[in-house]
């Protein structure tokens, strides 16, 4: 052997080596069981045997000149090299699609993909008669054949199309797995091309070598995709898979498995053992479809991706689930009855983008809902809401909000009182939204606050305008959501829109809703006294609606309770109801606030509070809530009575 022969063998050692160290950590992490697993183990031992006989054919190149059977042993190394390297290509090309998540093709477009294959293998297998590939001459010196183009040609071919394919999915994958495979063109193109132009570097293996185990690193290695405790994919790894098959067209079907005693099942269990359900229930769906088709995405939620799946198979696999379910599931010793809702509902058709997966697993299932399996239209709900997360979104660039207003009266002559500035949504595609269907979403997306402070301005401006203290009227009523409320620095906002605007704060009164868990009250009760002091009135809203009111009335200072609809009309109707109305009025005036009535519809209603001598009174009897033009219309409308009756 001569020195270059050192050179060349270590050369393919160190790409054996490096091929090695891919194979040894790809089963190390166990990442061995999707299909582009398999096909990147495949790459690596491909390129592993390509070192080995490159090795072999040092050896036997050193000593073919010695024996013949060292030459004939030296043609069979290089043809297995040639046979097995031009397998590689192709083989990327079908690794791509896979990472990429692009959509099966026919099998005659397989065929016609294989054919450069074909075509560059055949002169290889015939090379021993025609040595039109490549042939080594009597100093056992290597030559190229004419044909030896072919297996550069078909490289090149698969190559291209591969980077094509990266093309059509580009926006399907993270910028790691793009960052990864442009790696793996730069290097591997390096070696292929060094190699090409100056045949004595033996660049090309160790190139490949190295360019895998970039995709080692950055796409077989799903570390960030993983939850380390139960080995299911993440929220991320959902997000961007369903991105990428709604690139990619792909039809498939997102199942969502939800329990809804999820928090019961903590308490019971105890909250150190947070992950029992996704422990318990991992285990379950392994046994129903691949793990890599399992997502954990909240405590207690899963989803399920099946492609190619037809609805009827989605409800079969549902009914499997939910028959699962009605038997007990066991951890340790304890007894978990476990009760779930399944939800499966098909990309494209009804989910049609990531976001539409994760209403799935996040909105709340709609209170009326007694089906334990929803599919196809059962989940329009789903559809609606995303509709009205949309509207909420643009509604304040598209100027959509609407500020109306509902008056308040004195029980004593009914006389104008106030307003409750009451929020409207109206969308060009949907049409009109209540408050109470969009003001919850408002809240889970974090845009409240930007649509609160929208109806505190349009209410200064109003009373900027001088209006309402024209007409008689004590002050606004704004609604704030107790979110807001909790938020740091939110006195001091709240005193810079106003100031900003510069109108009395007396004319403001905030209602809020007590819906806080008690831990808050100091919190809620300093936001509150501080901008009491500063002017600002303070209405209790919905008393009566199953909160903890009485301590909240206790312990925050409100100026004005009101008394919730629902009391009201269950006065009208029930001996309880009016015995809870009646006890209610008597204790909010023990404790020296004053009383406001909603929902008053009827005059039958009016005597009744009339008995009870509350002290303010708003509803439908009187207008329902309207918008500024109107409301100021119904004001003069109001003042020229009056000017009449004198
Ligand atoms: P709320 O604060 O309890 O408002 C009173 C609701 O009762 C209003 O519904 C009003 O239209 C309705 N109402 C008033 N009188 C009668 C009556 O005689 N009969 C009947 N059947 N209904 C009556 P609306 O406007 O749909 O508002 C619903 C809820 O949305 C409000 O309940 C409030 O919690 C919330 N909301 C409205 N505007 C805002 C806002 O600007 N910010 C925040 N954070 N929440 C708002
Ligand atoms: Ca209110
Ligand atoms: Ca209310």
């Amino acid at each position: 052997m001569d020195l270059s022969n050192y050179y060349n063998i270590s050369a393919y050692a160190s790409a054996f080596l490096v091929s090695m160290t891919c194979l040894f950590f790809t089963f190390i992490q166990q990442r061995t069981q999707k299909p582009n697993n398999k096909i990147y183990i495949i790459l690596i031992c491909l390129l592993a045997t390509n070192s080995v006989t490159s090795i072999l054919s040092e050896f036997f190149e050193a000593a073919a000149s010695r024996s013949k059977v060292y030459f004939t042993l030296l043609e069979i190394s290089q043809m297995a090299y040639f046979l097995v390297h031009s397998a590689i290509c192709p083989l990327f090309l079908y690794y791509v699609r896979l990472v990429c998540g692009s959509k099966r093709i026919t099998v005659r477009a397989r065929a016609f993909l294989l054919l450069p294959f074909i075509a560059s293998v055949i002169p290889l297998l015939v090379n021993p008669f025609f040595h039109g590939f490549f042939y080594f001459d009597e100093n056992c010196v290597f030559h190229r054949g004419p044909f030896e183009a072919l297996i550069y040609i078909s490289a090149g071919f698969y190559l291209i199309l591969s980077v094509v394919l990266l093309m059509f999915s580009w926006h399907a994958l993270t910028r790691k797995r793009k960052t990864a495979l442009i790696y793996f063109y730069v290097i591997a193109a390096l070696g292929i091309f060094t190699q090409l132009i100056f045949m004595k570097i033996k660049a090309e293996l160790f190139a490949e070598a190295l360019a895998l185990l970039g995709v080692l690193f950055a796409i077989e290695n799903e570390d960030d995709r993983i939850d380390f405790d139960t080995g299911l994919y993440n929220r991320r790894a959902l997000k961007s898979d369903i991105n990428g098959y709604i690139v990619n067209k792909q039809q498939l079907y997102v199942i969502c498995v939800r329990i809804t005693n999820a928090d019961i099942i903590r308490k019971a269990v105890g909250s150190e053992n947070t992950d029992i359900l996704s422990e318990v229930l991992s285990e379950y769906l392994k046994q129903i479809v691949p793990s890599y088709h399992i997502y954990n995405t909240n405590p207690g939620s899963f989803v399920l991706t099946l492609t190619d799946c037809t609805q009827e198979q989605a409800r079969e696999l549902c009914l499997q689930m939910k028959g699962r379910f009605d038997q007990v599931w066991t951890y340790g010793d304890s007894e978990l009855p476990l009760n779930a809702i399944f939800m499966a509902a098909e990309v494209p058709e009804r989910i049609t983008s990531a976001s539409d997966a994760f209403y799935m697993v996040d909105s709340p299932i709609p209170a009326n809902n007694d089906k334990k399996i929803l599919i196809g239209s059962d989940l329009d709900y789903l559809l609606r809401r995303s509709a009205v997360e949309r509207a909420v979104t643009k509604g304040l660039k598209n100027n959509c909000f609407e500020v109306y207003y509902q008056p308040t009266y004195h029980l004593k002559g009914q006389k104008l009182h106030g307003a409750e500035a009451l929020i409207r949504l109206h969308d060009k595609t949907i049409g009109n939204i209540f408050p109470d269907e969009f003001i919850p979403i408002a809240e889970q997306i974090g845009m409240i606050e930007q649509i609160d402070d929208f109806v505190l301005r349009e209410v200064c401006k109003f009373i900027k305008s001088g209006l309402p203290q024209k007409f008689g009227m004590n002050s606004i009523n704004v609604n704030l959501s107790v979110i807001e409320c909790m938020q740091p620095g939110f006195v001091g906002h709240i005193n810079r829109i106003v100031d900003e605007i510069g109108v009395d704060k007396h004319m403001i009164n905030f209602e809020i809703t007590e819906s806080v868990a008690a831990s808050d009250y100091k919190l809620l009760n300093s936001v509150v006294t501080a901008l009491k002091a500063d002017g600002f009135r303070f209405s209790m809203d919905d008393y009566g609606t199953g909160y903890s009111n009485m301590e909240s009335i206790f312990s925050l200072d409100f100026d004005v309770v009101k008394i919730d609809k629902s009391i009201l009309w269950s006065a009208e109707n029930s001996e309880l109801g009016q015995i809870i109305l009646e006890n209610s009025v008597r204790m909010i005036k023990q404790m020296k606030r004053e009383i406001l009535v909603e929902g008053v519809e009827t005059s039958k209603q009016i005597e009744m509070l009339d008995k009870l001598a509350v002290d303010y009174l708003q509803g439908y009897f009187f207008s329902k809530p309207i918008p500024k033009e109107d409301f100021i219309k119904l004001l003069q409308d109001g003042d020229d009575k009056k000017e009449d009756k004198k």
